[in-house]
């Protein structure tokens, strides 16, 4: 058998990571300014981590849904006291898309509907719904398409009002910011005229906290920045600094019944002991405001940058815009001087998602990288 190649992969194999720092097989060290997909929160290798990983290992692994584990109810306590939902309900599962698409069944199975409204730029997964709400035709399989996902410019609230006219609208599901779609802020009018819609048109607001949650934004939602409450926060990613894991914070007044969701691995002992040691070392060293403080810094020092047309997003959720396709420079970054970034859908995007942990020093190192191939741009 062969890998099955859907990835356009780099020549790089990464063996060691520790930090914000990665060392590939043939010893060449790293600058990770992006955290495999907005993935290691905490940095590469976290002893904390590390430690509570093992510590379970040796203990137990795996046991199903069908018994008691206390770490499930250790962990919805601790995430609820880090994002302030203290009343929310805990599901887990094991990916983002597969947190949105039990998020959008949670909504119908609420109130009987069927449709979704999600926006232009929006990304939310490969699977069902969460691909049929994606805004990118070309991964929505024939099987996939469906007239039940209305996908609206973003920002518009007279289509938003508009799409509301039809009484089958189950929810909306948003971004906080929008990362892939190349890092896109809903205006605060906009988040707010959502709410609304959904509060009058007994619909629910899923929040899409996949990318921007756990703490990346400044805020432990970036949707905390509009000052309202979603029904359903979806979680992936960040929440488990590499260990897989997907989750739903959902408010108090959606009511679970007995199989109602499900999955084999979500939940396991190790992955809830992942995501505490995650939690723990987020809260325990103030992450969330390191975050919103280095981002702030970063961005002002990248606005000033020579070609650079706008920077936007918040903490360490960033995307430069140029007037050129960012390919080259992106390359450069890595190859000649060892900084890992990311792209967008938009082709003249860079995004940053360093860990939440990035040092003064190390911002400085990118800046000084950055510079040095912008030059040659
Ligand atoms: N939602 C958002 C905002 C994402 O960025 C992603 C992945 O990039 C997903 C959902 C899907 O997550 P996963 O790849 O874990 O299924």
């Amino acid at each position: 058998m062969k890998m099955f190649d859907v990835y356009p992969i780099y020549d790089i194999a990464p063996q060691r990571g520790e930090g914000s720092w990665i060392w590939d097989k043939k010893g060449n060290k790293y600058l990770d300014f992006y955290g495999g997909h907005a993935v290691i929160s905490i940095g590469h290798s976290h002893p904390h981590f590390i430690d509570k990983l093992q510590r379970q290992m040796q203990q137990m692994i795996f046991y199903s849904n069908a018994v008691q584990n206390p770490l499930q109810g250790q962990l919805a306590e601790k995430l609820g006291e880090l994002s302030g939902k203290k009343d929310y309900q805990l599901f887990l599962c094991n990916s983002g898309a597969e947190a949105n698409e039990n998020a959008i069944k949670l909504a119908s199975f609420y109130n009987g509907k069927k449709k979704v409204i999600s926006f232009k730029k929006g990304f939310h997964g490969r699977t069902s719904m969460a691909v049929a709400v994606t805004d990118n035709p070309k991964i929505v399989a024939p099987v996939n398409a469906t007239e039940n996902a209305l996908i609206l410019p973003l920002n518009d609230e007279i289509a938003l009002e508009k799409a509301f006219k039809d009484e089958e609208i189950t929810a909306v599901i948003i971004e906080g910011i929008l990362g892939i779609g190349g890092i896109y802020e809903p205006s605060m009018a906009f988040m707010q005229k959502i709410r609304q819609l959904c509060d009058e048109n007994h619909a629910l607001f899923i929040a899409d906290s996949v990318q921007c949650g756990c703490g990346r934004s400044g805020h432990y939602f970036a949707h905390d920045f509009y000052g309202l409450d979603a029904d359903i926060y979806t979680m992936a990613k960040g929440i488990g600094n590499g260990f897989p894991i997907g989750a739903l914070a959902i408010a108090p007044h959606i009511k679970p019944w007995h199989g109602m969701l499900g999955s084999t691995f979500g939940g396991t002992h190790l992955a809830c002991s992942a995501a505490l040691a995650v939690a723990e070392v987020i809260q325990e060293e103030d992450l969330i405001s390191h975050a919103k403080k280095t981002g702030a810094l970063l961005k002002q020092s990248l606005i000033t940058l020579p070609k650079v047309k706008e920077v936007r997003g918040r903490g360490l959720m960033l995307g430069i815009e140029f007037d050129n396709p960012i390919n080259p420079l992106r390359t450069q970054l890595l190859v000649e001087e060892g900084v890992f970034t990311g792209s967008s859908s938009n082709p003249n995007v860079i995004r940053l998602l360093p860990p939440l942990n990035i040092k003064e020093s190390e911002v400085e190192f990118f800046l000084e990288k950055f510079i040095k191939v912008l030059a040659k741009f």
